[in-house]
């Protein structure tokens, strides 16, 4: 009897089924040059592919790892050797846009920036963004429901899908490619797979919304010396921009300093280096003129108000890209490494709180420690990032232990965007109970109940 890799390799073709060196020149996971673990990787070129494959292994209980763009930063795509993975590169059809009805139907291993960029040629936006974006797919979006730099205005990914196609664990095509906005008929099948990190089936397309393409885009770096004014200064733009308020980026000073290269290469700052936080926000209108006024007024009645110090608008695209090159500059953090990241959610009045108090604990046990704070926190949803100079799995639990119970104490999540992959299983109890975690099991069961889409992430074993 043949090995399903030498099956599908038949059944699929000799250019479908990659092993050996050509698996493992591909990362491991995010950060890794190569090293990719599983046995083969699958590169089916339709969902009919997709089904054919997840038949054979619902048949002979093989485990599949669904694979996009591997951006993920929970460790959801790592496969083992006994795992196949199951990549979408070769399905990357934009098949249908609808200009009226703001709706575009594309393959799942779409590249965002690919879907971002044909929506802008015809006067459209998507507005999911983030840093990966050249190489982040759409299926992988959906499968960990990204979050990024618009939030505030336009929600998560759940929030841009109407409808979508999957491939159950048995090789049932479940489509449901909804094009409407109401839909009330029955359960809303496709929420079961948005955010479920490739465990309860693999999404092979979808039907996202699309959104007018903005004509203005005011930006900004703010400073200010207080983190009351920071939450206050939030509130009060989203009433004074009437809604179009798109991005409020926090920077503590420690990260401002570490990923503006704080002045050291002779370029002249923004804003000085020595406010207690930065905020990068951005408005997105219609008229250029009207809303940069309003802008700019509103900005000037904060400075007046005490909500802010320091000020810098951006004049000129160039210098906008300047300021959200800051926010960006998470290679900075590279000096660092090894460094141990977190992606969390707070209410946002115990933000500042949580921060010190973290701090304090960790620097306790590692009285050298370094962090830095920034973050999305108009979604109440900020990165920290530490690093006491390894991270050995020991190091790694004690300092995870310190910031996720202290997430839980304030009732926040212990995976604001990224997701629990593998990552963060260990910790899901912090964020949900024990019958939302049952009720988590039972679904897998019933959808996938030998356990062969993804096994092993998001779900402790109980
Ligand atoms: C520089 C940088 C910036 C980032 N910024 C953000 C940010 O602001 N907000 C944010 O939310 N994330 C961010 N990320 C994380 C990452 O880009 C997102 O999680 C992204 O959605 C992952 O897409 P991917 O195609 O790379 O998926 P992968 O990493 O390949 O997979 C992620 C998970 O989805 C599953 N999966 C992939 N494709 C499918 C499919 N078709 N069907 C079912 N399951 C599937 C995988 O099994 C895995 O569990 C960032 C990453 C980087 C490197």
């Amino acid at each position: 009897m043949s090995s399903v890799v030498e099956q599908l390799r038949d059944m699929l073709g000799p250019t479908a089924v990659l092993t050996g060196e050509d698996v493992r020149c591909r990362p491991a996971h995010i950060g890794v040059a190569d090293g990719y673990g599983a046995k083969a990787i699958l590169r089916p070129k339709n969902t009919e592919e997709v089904a054919t494959i997840m038949r054979l292994c619902h048949e002979t209980g093989q485990t599949i790892v669904p694979l996009g763009g591997n951006t993920g930063m929970a460790g959801g795509a790592i496969a083992s050797e006994n795992d196949i993975a199951l990549s979408l590169e070769r399905m990357q059809d934009i098949e249908q846009i609808h200009v009226l009805g703001r709706t575009m139907i594309v393959q799942a291993g779409t590249r965002l920036q690919t879907v971002q960029e044909r929506a802008e040629e015809l006067g459209l936006m998507f507005p999911l963004d983030l840093g990966a974006r050249g190489s982040a797919t759409i299926g992988g979006n959906i499968a960990t429901n990204a979050g990024g730099n618009k939030v505030l205005r336009y929600g998560m990914m759940r929030e841009m899908i109407l409808g979508l196609e999957a491939v159950l664990a048995d090789g049932t095509i479940l489509s449901s490619m909804n094009k409407v906005i109401k839909n009330n008929a029955g359960y809303d099948l496709k929420q079961l797979f948005i955010g479920s990190e490739g465990t309860l089936g693999i999404v092979t397309r979808a039907v996202l919304r699309l959104r007018p393409l903005c004509k203005s885009e005011s930006t900004a770096l703010l400073a200010t010396d207080d983190y009351n004014h920071v939450m206050t200064l939030l509130g009060y733009l989203d009433q004074e921009l009437a809604g179009t308020l798109s991005a409020f980026e926090v920077m503590w000073n420690d990260y401002y300093r570490l990923a503006s290269g704080g002045g050291s290469d002779g370029k002249t700052l923004p804003v000085g280096l020595d406010y207690p936080y930065y905020i990068l926000v951005e408005a997105l209108g219609a008229d250029p003129e009207t809303d940069r006024t309003r802008f700019e007024l509103v900005l000037s009645q904060a400075l007046e108000k005490g909500l802010i110090v320091d000020a810098a608008i951006a004049q000129s695209g160039n210098e906008r890209n300047n300021f959200w090159a800051i926010r960006d500059n998470i290679d900075s953090l590279l000096a660092w490494w090894p460094i141990i990241a977190f992606d969390v959610s707070l209410p946002i009045e115990t933000i500042e709180d949580f921060v010190q108090e973290t701090r304090a604990k960790i620097r306790n046990t590692w009285p050298d420690m370094r962090s830095v704070v920034f973050g999305h926190l108009g979604d109440s949803n900020i990165h920290f990032i530490v690093s006491v100079g390894s991270d050995e799995p020991d190091i790694r639990r004690q300092i995870e232990e310190a910031v996720y119970s202290a997430v839980a104490q304030r009732e926040g999540s212990i995976s604001a965007e990224h997701g629990i992959g593998l990552e963060k299983r260990a910790y899901l109890g912090y964020s949900r109970s024990e019958s939302e975690i049952e009720l988590m099991r039972t679904l897998k069961r019933a959808l996938d109940p030998k356990g062969i889409l993804n096994p092993g992430k998001v779900i402790p074993t109980p």
